[in-house]
């Protein structure tokens, strides 16, 4: 009896440690796909989120909107590199607040370029919401942190089918936000839609 009564506590508590092990794993596995100074998902995470959400449903439209900060360097040089910092975490979290808005996906592709993954919003509505994005992004206050400093995005729209490759997808948006920086930023750039050809895309400027 007392045997028994060994061997099951026991077993709890090496059950309690697998569960704790399983937890702990799951949180480093959260942590590896977040960016730690916004907290929004890092390439890695956007990446396997957007296979998770968009992948496989043929024919579903998702669009891709990056987004790069304009003359983000000028922010360093004029109040330094921490304050640089803290308006890109003022950044991630106006992108973050857009998740719920608009159901869609922010990440932080590296530096001062970020992502959103948008589901099932096709044509026009892809582009009225890069709109809405650059316009607010543009309201951002940076308070004490870079007094009266505003900031402008440029961003590349892509639009294809959830069942084709990211690379694709975003290698348009790439080329459309290319674009946007050339014709002088502050503008949202959509590429065309056809993103299995192999021919440069067709660029058209809507702002
Ligand atoms: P453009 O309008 O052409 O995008 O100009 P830009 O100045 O934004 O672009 P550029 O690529 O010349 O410079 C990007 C700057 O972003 C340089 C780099 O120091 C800064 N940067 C990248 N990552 C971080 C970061 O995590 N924190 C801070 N503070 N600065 C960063
Ligand atoms: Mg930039
Ligand atoms: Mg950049």
């Amino acid at each position: 009896v007392c045997l028994t009564g060994f061997a099951t506590v026991r077993l709890r508590a090496l059950r309690m440690q697998r569960d704790r092990a399983v937890e702990i794993g799951k949180a480093l596995a959260e942590l590896a796909e977040r960016d730690p100074l916004t907290g929004l998902l890092n390439r890695r995470g956007f990446l396997g989120k957007y296979a998770e959400a968009f992948g496989g449903a043929a024919g579903r439209p998702v669009g891709l909107l990056l987004i790069d900060v304009d003359k983000f360097k000028a922010v360093n040089d004029e109040f330094g590199h921490q304050a640089g910092d803290e308006v890109l975490v003022t950044l991630g979290r106006r992108l973050a607040s857009f998740e719920e808005r608009f159901g869609c996906r922010a990440g932080r592709l590296g530096g001062e370029e970020f992502v959103l993954g948008v589901s099932g919003v096709a044509d026009g509505g892809l582009v009225e919401l890069a709109e809405t994005v650059r316009s607010e992004l543009a309201e951002c206050d940076f308070g004490v942190t870079a007094p009266g400093h505003r900031i402008s995005v440029s961003i590349g729209v892509a639009q294809g089918a959830a069942d084709r490759p990211f690379q694709a997808l975003y290698r348009k948006a790439d080329e459309a936000l290319y674009v946007a920086k050339r014709e002088g930023r502050n503008r949202v750039v959509c590429a065309d839609r056809d993103i299995e050809s192999d021919q440069a895309p067709v660029l058209q400027q809507v702002s």
